[in-house]
C-alpha cells in the first residue's frame, strides 16, 4: 500500500469530518483535532498522508508528553482503552471515511500509528477507486 494515501477521517462519536481543507499540510487537507496537555489546550493539525508524521499545533508540546485528544465538534474524547505497543501510552482512535480506523499514539514524539480495517480488501478497493491508483 502506498504511503502517499491521504486519509479522510471523522469522529467515531458524532461522525463529523476532521478534515480541514483551509489549512493543508503537504498539499492535502489537514486533520484538525482539539488537544489538551497538562497545562494548556489548543488545536492540533496532523498531516493526512498515511505514514507522514508532520503536525502543527498552536500550543507547545513537550517531547514525550502524553496528550488528550478531543473531537472539535462534539468534544468527546478520542482516547481508546488500547495501549501503544511501543510506549504504553493510550492510543487515539479516529474513523476513516471509507471504513476502518486509524490509531495514533497519544505520546508526542512516538511514531506508532497504524490503520485497522474491518474489511481490508474492500477498504483498499475504495482507496484505489477514489485516488485512481493503477497499482
Ligand atoms: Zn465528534
Ligand atoms: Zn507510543
Amino acid at each position: 500500500m502506498s504511503n502517499q494515501v491521504s486519509l479522510f477521517v471523522k469522529c467515531p462519536h458524532c461522525d463529523k469530518s476532521f478534515m480541514d481543507a483551509e489549512n493543508p499540510i503537504n498539499g492535502e487537507p489537514s486533520i484538525r483535532i482539539n488537544i489538551v496537555t497538562a497545562s494548556e489546550r489548543g488545536v492540533l493539525r496532523l498531516c493526512s498522508l498515511y505514514g507522514c508524521y508532520e503536525h502543527e499545533s498552536d500550543i507547545v508540546l513537550n517531547d514525550k508528553e502524553i496528550v488528550t485528544i478531543y473531537c472539535p465538534h462534539c468534544n468527546k474524547s478520542l482516547m481508546r482503552e488500547e495501549k501503544c505497543e511501543l510506549c504504553e501510552a493510550p492510543m487515539v482512535g479516529m474513523n476513516i471515511k471509507v471504513g476502518g480506523r486509524v490509531n495514533i499514539c497519544s505520546r508526542n514524539g512516538c511514531r506508532n500509528h497504524y490503520v485497522a480495517f474491518n474489511d481490508i480488501a474492500g477498504a483498499l478497493n475504495k482507496f484505489y477507486h477514489q485516488y485512481g491508483f493503477s497499482g
